[in-house]
């Protein structure tokens, strides 16, 4: 494995430590909505795919072989520099988040709707991660299907989920949501506010 294939891997372990108390944490939670369907279910685990389970397959077989490109090492380092901003961005989300974080839709009964720290930057700082995350893989990962295919999911994602997620939250919180949503940016934070 080269190193920007390592470095793929070490970020995916952070961000599996960054999440792992707050996963486990919220396990106990009472949740007063849940909105998982089965369309949900199939585009996480599609990611699941993208983002590990194909790198991995074309980490550790010669199978992907044949989709293989090189990049000059300067692409790479670009790629680790998103990385990094991917990584400090999804680590700020869940220390702003604490519980009220879920990895599907859901509202636990006592969901505080936070919009301090990068919340109050932006709205949604786990999927502006996510955007870097995707932007980082393909310069990483330098394969046409494990650098890219997480670029096709995650687009199907995010628009879906994007749209279900601020549905919940003008239901759940009505005009202290819509007044957020004027006041702070969706994953580019509103310049001149
Ligand atoms: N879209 C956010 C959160 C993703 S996690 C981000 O990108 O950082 C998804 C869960 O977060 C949903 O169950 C939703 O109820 C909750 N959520 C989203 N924004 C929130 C906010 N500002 N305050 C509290 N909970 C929020």
């Amino acid at each position: 494995m080269d190193i920007f294939t390592w470095i793929y891997f070490i970020a995916i372990v952070i961000e599996m430590i960054i999440r792992a108390p707050l996963n486990q944490k919220r396990r106990q939670e009472k949740m007063s909505e849940r909105r998982v369907t089965g369309q949900e279910k199939t585009l996480l685990g599609l990611l699941f795919l993208a983002m590990f389970l194909i790198p991995i397959l074309c980490a550790a077989t010669d199978w992907l072989n044949f989709a293989d490109y090189k990049l000059p090492d300067w692409a790479g380092w670009i790629g680790v520099v998103f990385l990094a901003g991917a990584i400090f961005v999804f680590w700020r989300a869940h220390a702003d988040l604490g519980l009220n974080w879920s990895p599907s839709l859901e509202i636990r009964e006592k969901h505080e709707l936070i919009t301090r720290g990068i919340y109050g930057v932006i709205r949604h700082p786990m999927y502006a991660s996510q955007w870097l995350w995707i932007i980082a893989q393909p310069l990483l990962l330098q394969n046409w299907i494990a650098g890219w295919t997480n670029l096709l999911v995650w687009i199907i994602f995010y628009f879906f989920r994007v749209e279900a997620e601020e549905e919940l939250m003008i239901q759940s919180f009505g005009d202290q949501y819509r007044e957020y949503m004027r006041r702070v940016g969706g994953v580019f934070p509103k310049l001149g506010s």
